[in-house]
């Protein structure tokens, strides 16, 4: 068994120099996974071979031996699979004879240092050590929010809440999800004590409802809310708690704009003079009051467009068109999408707030085959939990999530 456990570790080895030379990387992982599949290639060649020579005179026998030669190449696809997956699977090193020259060197160093057994032990202890810091410790201590970090999209379940910086332990939060709880957790994680700007974009539980999570602690400015008031429910409960904590809240006209930080919000929807934006029913109605903003950094924009629907997205595609370098998609991905609008802004990548196995079958998958088509790359906190928009030190922007 310890040879056949060898014979392929030992391949890895001898192939190493060729690798490097030619791939400019180092696969570690390589030996362990040679190391675990070890055990499995004997019993698959061998019933596999046994299978090809039997199955013309014996298929029964011949099945039963492809089953278990099975069992065996499944456990190699397992591991192939689990192994490139492991942080640094593969390391980089310079290509070509640099990198053979490199690691010569690391080898004829290794070599004396593994000989002796005392030296051996405290090799191995700093690899696992390693090891077992890299795989446990990092995820974490996993910096979050990350540096540079514009926004983030907390992943609050089935609604909205995010936060756009606005300077060190500031943010502007845009709706509060539908839990309290969630939502302060969310802020606590990114840091932010201080909200001199609240944005409700629209009066329903799913971006309202965590209101007193946003307040728990933190001192808040003003509040902005949709011209389109209800005065039950979730409505009701917003006007309670903003009277009980004597915050004002306004109506905003579009062309409104705050500088916060580094960033720069303008009020592009709804246009009160304009009247109410009806749609399919009250509630799509409420939806197309959202107020919609527009949010500039150095590094780019985005387009927040709360739940607005088909209507009000052509209306403001006709009335205000802008462009944005990304999107947080309007109504967590519904069907009730305009092609035109959508197309009109010229994102690279959307970002969906939704939560996993909702009712509402959000997001549509129309609505992902559309965004997909129109070249932008679909983030969603159901899958990849809370997303941050970040400034990158190269320029530009990128989309990072902190894990489900
Ligand atoms: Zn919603
Ligand atoms: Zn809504």
């Amino acid at each position: 068994m310890a040879e056949a456990v060898a014979v392929p570790a030992a391949a890895q080895l001898a192939v190493t120099p060729v690798l490097v030379l030619m791939a400019g990387q180092l696969t570690p992982v390589a030996l362990v996974a040679n190391l675990l599949v070890a055990p499995a290639v004997a019993p698959a060649t061998l019933l596999g071979f046994g299978a090809a020579l039997v199955a013309p005179l014996w298929p029964d026998a011949a099945q039963v031996l492809v089953i278990t030669a099975g069992y065996a190449v499944g456990w190699i696809i397992m591991v192939g699979r689990w192994s490139v997956g492991l942080p640094f699977a593969t390391l980089p090193w310079p290509a070509g004879l640099p990198g053979l020259g490199l690691l010569l060197v690391t080898l004829v160093v290794a070599v004396p240092v593994l000989r002796r057994r005392a030296w051996r032990a405290v090799a191995l202890t700093v690899v696992v050590a390693a090891l077992v810091a890299v795989l446990v410790i990092r995820p974490v201590v996993g910096p979050w929010p990350p540096k540079g970090w514009l926004m983030v999209m907390c992943d609050v379940g089935q609604g909205d809440g995010l936060v756009v910086a606005a300077g060190p332990g500031r943010g502007v939060v845009v709706d509060a999800g539908p839990d309290p709880v969630v939502m302060d957790r969310c802020l606590r994680r990114v840091g932010v004590e201080d909200v001199p700007l609240l944005v409700l974009t629209h009066p329903h539980a799913d971006h309202v409802d965590g209101l007193p999570g946003v307040l728990r602690g933190r001192r808040v400015g003003a509040v902005v809310v949709s011209p389109h008031r209800i005065h039950e429910g979730s409505g009701a409960r917003v006007w309670a708690t903003l009277a009980r904590h004597h915050i004002p809240e306004w109506t905003v006209a579009p062309g409104t704009r705050w500088r916060f930080g580094p960033s720069e919000l303008t009020v592009l929807a709804p246009d009160l003079a304009r009247g109410e934006m009806s749609g399919q029913s009250e509630g799509s109605t409420i939806n197309n009051s959202s107020v919609v903003l527009h949010v500039r950094w150095r590094a780019g924009s985005i387009l927040l467009g709360g739940d607005l629907e088909t209507e009000a997205q052509d209306e403001l595609l006709h009335r205000f068109p802008v462009r944005a370098d990304l999107l947080k998609t309007p109504h967590h991905g519904s069907n009730r999408q305009s092609p035109a609008f959508l197309a009109s802004l010229g994102a690279r990548a959307a970002l969906i707030s939704v939560g996993a196995g909702n009712d509402y079958g959000h997001p549509a998958m129309s609505t992902l085959a559309l965004l997909r088509g129109l070249g932008l790359t679909v983030h969603r906190t159901d899958q990849s939990g809370d997303l941050a928009v970040v400034e990158r030190e190269e320029g530009g922007m990128a989309v990072v999530s902190r894990g489900p």
